[in-house]
């Protein structure tokens, strides 16, 4: 079918027409056309099939066509595709408010859908404004973020993103400004010099802080950036001491990316008062994101002025996202994930190793099903992104970083396909 489609028409219409994420319209490089997925393959229009070393953005975990989710999803069709949310309820939402409290960390049992990661940033945001006004503390509406973060596109979640990668300025008197903390320092050194100017920093601004929001671990889409996990007790901690919430973005890092279900398990009594999941949610089918929180929380927002929490998305707990949802999050209950995600560490940190010699190569790192080579210099988007297919692999690099966070069922050889190709777009980047 796909074959019969007049391709050259239907770019030259996306060309013209068709914004693509943050991209010129036209786009200065065209997109490629996708036929169809399976297994941890894309199949061009053009017949080339390569190993998606991206999981479409963190989600498609389990690859495409996974028989379980789609089976769950063809059932859920047959039942109910969407109903609204508010005054009604269905059964995929309540397992699955159910299932992610199973797999949060201790406390977290109250859950809010929405329907994007940046949607679900922005509840946080404001369910913590919230919390703050009911606890009489009207003044709390600011955030402290940290520097190199990256929470969403939407303007609340934009403003606690990195604000020279996010580029603040361009966007001056439309986003609230926010607090910004150092960077964490990199894993291994507790950078007492950090800690001291967190708190510094909380002192100075607690009476209008509501929260401390941060990705755990790993900052993402802000510059691939790992850190050490003792400072997320650092954050929990400061937060306490100075009545912020503190919230964990575990969008991209959760259900198992970097080695534990969620990052922040890699420091166990640093347990956040609220927690962002989305991204691999629904294993990458659908788009769904959920805010969770404790019963502090929800019960501070519930008796508050509004004597509700001020959201409520038109799609809100799509029961076919549901249905997704607790499919993938089902596939992870054996466990046998964690041998998967070590074992593609393993494949990259090993095939990632030539990189470091290269010309141009800064850093490389690997934790858990993610590779990183950083450059000294800003990537040759096409050349790189060249390099890869003709290693056989998607790859969308971005910045001074070329990295991967491929489907956990690869097998060993995507792995060392996809690390080649990495080290291939490196080196031409
Ligand atoms: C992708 C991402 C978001 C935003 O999610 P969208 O679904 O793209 O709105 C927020 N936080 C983190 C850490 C992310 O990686």
């Amino acid at each position: 079918m796909a074959e019969d489609l007049d391709w050259p028409a239907l770019l030259a219409y996306d060309r013209a027409h068709v914004w693509h994420p943050y991209a010129a319209l036209p786009p200065a490089n065209p997109p490629l056309p996708v036929v169809s997925a399976s297994g941890a393959r894309l199949r061009l229009a053009d017949g080339r099939e390569v190993v998606d070393g991206m999981s479409s953005w963190w989600s498609a975990i389990w690859g495409y066509r996974q028989p379980v989710i789609d089976a769950a999803l063809a059932e859920q069709i047959g039942q109910v595709s969407h109903v609204m949310f508010g005054g009604l309820t269905h059964a995929p939402a309540v397992q699955l408010a159910r299932r992610l409290a199973e797999l949060a960390p201790a406390g977290l049992t109250q859950v809010f859908f929405a329907d994007s990661g940046s949607v679900a940033v922005e509840v946080a945001l404001k369910t913590a404004v919230q919390y703050q006004h009911s606890a009489g503390r009207p003044g709390r509406t600011r955030f402290l973020a940290l520097e190199g973060g990256y929470h969403g596109d939407t303007l609340g979640a934009m403003s606690v993103c990195d604000p020279v990668g996010g580029m603040h300025h361009l966007f001056r008197g439309a986003l609230p400004a926010q607090v910004f903390a150092p960077r964490p320092p990199r894993p291994g050194l507790l950078d007492p010099g950090w800690a001291e100017a967190l708190r510094a920093l909380v002192n100075r601004h607690s009476d209008e802080l509501a929260a401390l929001v941060a990705e755990p671990v790993v900052q993402g889409a802000g510059g691939m950036w790992f850190y050490e996990p003792e400072c997320l007790q650092v954050m929990r901690d400061v937060a306490d001491e100075h009545g912020l919430l503190l919230v964990f973005d575990e969008i991209a890092t959760g259900f198992g990316r970097t080695g534990t279900m969620f990052a922040c398990e890699r420091a166990p009594r640093a347990r956040p008062d609220i927690m962002c999941v989305g991204k691999a949610l629904t294993g990458g089918y659908m788009t769904m994101a959920a805010m969770l929180c404790t019963q502090e929380v929800s019960g501070a927002v519930s008796h508050g002025e509004a004597g509700c929490l001020m959201h409520g998305p038109t799609f809100m707990a799509n029961p076919l996202a549901c249905a997704a949802a607790l499919a993938s999050t089902g596939l992870l209950l054996d466990g046998t994930w964690q041998d998967r995600v070590r074992s593609i560490e393993e494949g990259l940190a090993q095939g990632l190793a030539p990189a470091s010699d290269l010309p141009g190569v800064r850093d490389v790192r690997a934790l858990g099903a993610i590779g990183v080579v950083q450059l000294d210099h800003d990537v040759d988007m096409a050349a790189a992104t060249g390099a890869a297919l003709r290693h056989g692999t998607w790859l969308r690099p971005f910045r001074d970083l070329v990295y991967t966070m491929p489907p956990y069922i690869c097998s060993e050889d995507d792995v060392a396909r996809v690390a080649g190709a990495v080290v291939a777009a490196a080196a031409v980047a």
